[in-house]
């Protein structure tokens, strides 16, 4: 017989959300989590945005998840009190080719809403521009902290997972040298899952963020991002506020060997370039360096969908990366989904 009923690996935004969603089946769900805190690694160390579901490949796993995961965000919010707010977001072209990308975005966005303004938010450049009523922000602590509490789970933190293992009856984990056995043990260990499963790994893209001052961000209350072409590994260097009011521009992106969260000051005037097509006048002045967080990616050369791979009582998610934390409560609900089946 099995020492637990479900362990989850990693408790970040994935992890609470798989929780959240067995704790709703009745299931009795251990979290063993690495770190001192929950959800301090990409999960908080992103655009804090929730997508309405614009740019990924109709039929994917990203596209479905980040659709059903945004309703279920806000709805989620609503009713537990968690600070979210659905700002809208605006995509702003300049020039004839980034105005093309907007109209591949209009088809490739339905049956999202999604449509045409006569013009940009005040004092942002636009030649054209686009408005999703969807997108919005979330404060992503807090919306861990409550799905961990609605899941009944237990937490183990400062406990790192060395190994796991499919058996017969289900799973092993092994923890400090010990071995414990449960029904269900589910990998969401974020940049760290591939590590577990043999044949696969995670290249890193980092992703760093600068604060920036601008005129027009005096009265801004929507997103701005950039149009981008369909083939870009990411959606530009856009325009993100906190709850705190602060506003931020990122994320870049840059292949790195190593987890290191530092931002490289000198990066500024690159950012301040991209950014000027739709603040005009800054400069790298008005920048300031912020924070940075990693994607985990299957390839380096393609952009591909969440995978999940179920081998016996042991269940992985691999290659969560944006829109992750938007389709964090639908992969809960593909994953308890996944354990009915078996
Ligand atoms: C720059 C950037 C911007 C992004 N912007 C957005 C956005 O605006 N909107 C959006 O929807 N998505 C966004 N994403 C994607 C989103 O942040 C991620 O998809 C999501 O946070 C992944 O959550 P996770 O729980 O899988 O990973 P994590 O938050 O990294 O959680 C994994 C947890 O596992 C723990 N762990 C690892 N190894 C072990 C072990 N051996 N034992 C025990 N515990 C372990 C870690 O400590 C960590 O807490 C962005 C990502 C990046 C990097």
């Amino acid at each position: 017989m099995a020492d637990l009923d479900v362990v989850v690996v990693g408790c970040g935004i994935v992890g609470a959300s798989v929780a959240f969603a067995l704790g709703q089946r009745n299931r009795d769900v251990t979290i063993v989590e690495k770190a001192h805190h929950s959800g301090h690694e990409t999960s908080s160390r992103n655009s804090g945005v929730i997508h309405a579901g614009l740019y990924y490949p109709p039929g994917s796993l990203k596209a479905e998840l980040c659709r059903l995961g945004r309703d279920m965000i806000y709805d989620f919010c609503a009713n537990y009190g968690v600070p979210c707010e659905k700002t809208g977001k605006f995509i702003v072209a300049n020039g004839p080719e980034e105005e093309a990308y907007l109209s591949w975005l209009l088809e490739n966005a339905k049956p999202t809403p999604l449509y045409r303004v006569d013009q940009g938010p005040s004092g942002i450049r636009a030649s054209a521009a686009l408005f999703s009523p969807e997108s919005g922000v979330v404060d992503q602590h807090a919306l861990i902290d409550a799905l961990l509490l609605q899941s009944g789970a237990t937490v183990l933190l400062d406990q790192t997972v060395e190994g796991l293992a499919a058996i017969s009856d289900g799973a092993e984990v092994r923890v400090s040298g010990d071995i414990t056995t449960a029904k269900t043990v589910i990998n969401c260990a974020g940049l760290q899952a591939a590590t577990f499963v043999p044949g696969y790994q995670h290249a890193y893209a980092k992703g760093s963020y600068f604060s920036v001052r601008h005129p027009a961000l005096k009265t801004l209350t929507s997103l701005v991002y950039p149009a981008i072409p369909k083939t870009s590994p990411s959606l530009g260097i856009h325009l993100v506020r906190t709850f705190s009011g602060e506003w931020y521009l990122g994320p870049d992106f840059q292949w790195v060997d190593s987890i290191d969260y530092g931002v490289d000051p000198t990066r500024a005037g690159e950012f301040a370039r991209a950014a000027e097509r739709f603040l005009p006048g800054l400069s790298e002045d008005d920048l300031q360096p912020g924070y940075a967080g990693i994607r985990p990616k299957l390839s380096k050369t393609e952009n591909r969908d969440f995978l999940f791979l179920q081998e016996g009582g042991l269940i992985h998610c691999l290659g969560i990366d944006s829109p992750g934390l938007t389709a964090a409560m639908a992969i809960g609900e593909y994953v308890a989904d996944l354990l009915i089946r078996d």
